[in-house]
């Protein structure tokens, strides 16, 4: 890009730069909020390094089902052995003082128990998406979560990513003018055997583990829930990992400003990708929802051009933070429970209509 033209958008877009920069992490400092990590697979593992980009969180407290990684991430993490338990002694946090939020990394069907005895430990919950396989479970969670008057956050990791902000600010903005469509695709090429092809731990397919991504997405980019869900499924049943859960799931929403969105969620194609698209342009992310690297462009006034934001934290340390933040303070996290809630509600409202060959309409 020529500087001129650097100079020319980053000028347009000096307010959405300055909400993203703040947005990021209002924490004060003081007290690190204690994590203990319940599951220590893949994603615990990227979680567990991201502690040390932190300001407000420290990791206190691991819980797994593997003695050998108790032993081997609290000798790198420095937990003491009197911080590690085991799911069976999990309960037992409750006496731990030093943790005070449970995050539960575990397979999708998990969500939901250890949620429940985190809140009933008293502890405030952090936990990954999808929020749990059903409707049904999420509000139980947030229920459990209420009575124990504890916070609950889902781990939408992408709210805490300079260039999702941007993107929302910018839409919420009217910058390439009102939004009338949302194109959004994410998915991956799934490896066979693992839980999440296992109907039974992970609550569906795609859908429930990438899928969610472009649902979500459309979500934070309009700021409304989809009244309106058609779908269409593709699964191929005699691929040995596609025996009970789905591959490609293609949905279309209708917001209740008149936005539509086409959203594509694949377990044998890659994608990840979304584009707002108003009267005057479009701004699109892809990468969107990576782990890093994201890539914006923007067409405006018939010009189309890449735009670089500010990165000054990294989104898992950035979404550790903000929790930590606001258990701190005392205020509503960004991504509550209700947020997990919402999307499960649309989830099934798409395998709905995939399945019964009709438009789904929500209250
Ligand atoms: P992994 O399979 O890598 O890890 C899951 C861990 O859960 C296992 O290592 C194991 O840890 C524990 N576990 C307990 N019971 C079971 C069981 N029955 N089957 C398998 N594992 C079990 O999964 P991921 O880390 O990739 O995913 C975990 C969660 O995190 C999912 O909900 C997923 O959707 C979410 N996720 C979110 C991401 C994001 O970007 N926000 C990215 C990736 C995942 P142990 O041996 O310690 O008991």
């Amino acid at each position: 890009m020529r500087d001129a033209d650097r100079r020319t958008i980053i000028a347009g877009l000096g307010a959405g730069l300055a909400v993203a920069a703040s947005t990021a992490c209002a924490a004060p400092r003081g007290r690190k909020i204690g994590y203990a990590i319940v599951g220590l697979g893949r994603y615990a593992e990227l979680i567990m390094s991201k502690f040390a980009e932190c300001d407000q969180s420290r990791l206190v407290a691991l819980v797994s089902g593997t003695p050998e990684k108790l032993t081997r991430f609290g000798e790198k993490y420095g937990i003491p052995a009197s911080h590690r338990y085991s799911y069976a002694d999990f309960d037992r946090i409750r006496d731990n003082p030093d943790v005070d939020v449970v995050y539960v990394i575990l397979p999708n069907a998990l969500h939901a128990e250890y949620t429940v005895r985190a809140a009933k430990a008293g502890k405030h919950v952090m936990c990954e998406k999808p929020m749990a396989v059903s409707v049904a479970e999420c509000r139980t969670m947030i229920a459990a979560c209420r009575a124990a008057g504890r916070k609950l956050m889902i781990g939408y990791r992408s709210r805490f990513e300079p260039y999702n902000q941007l993107a929302i600010d910018l839409a919420k903005k009217g910058f390439v003018g009102p939004t009338r469509i949302i194109t959004a695709d994410h998915g991956f090429n799934a490896q066979p055997n693992q839980w999440r092809l296992d109907r039974k731990w992970s609550g569906g397919g795609s859908l429930m583990d990438i899928g969610i991504y472009s649902l979500n997405a459309t979500r934070y980019l309009t700021g409304e829930d989809p009244v309106e869900v058609s779908a269409i499924e593709s699964t191929d049943r005699s691929d040995p990992r596609f025996a009970t859960v789905e591959d490609r799931i293609s949905f279309l929403l209708r917001f209740p400003s008149g936005i539509e969105a086409t959203c594509v969620s694949s377990y044998s194609s890659n994608h990840n990708m979304y584009r707002v698209t108003g009267t005057q342009g479009w701004i699109e992310l892809e990468p969107a929802t990576a782990y890093e690297g994201q890539a914006m462009r923007i067409r405006r006034d018939g010009r189309t051009e890449a735009q670089s934001v500010p990165v000054p934290k990294g989104q898992h340390a950035g979404q550790l933070d903000h929790f930590a933040g606001c258990i701190l303070n005392g205020t509503d996290p960004l991504v509550p429970g209700e947020e997990g809630l919402a999307d499960m509600r649309v989830i099934e409202a798409i395998y709905r209509s995939a399945r019964e060959g009709r438009r789904i309409t929500l209250g």
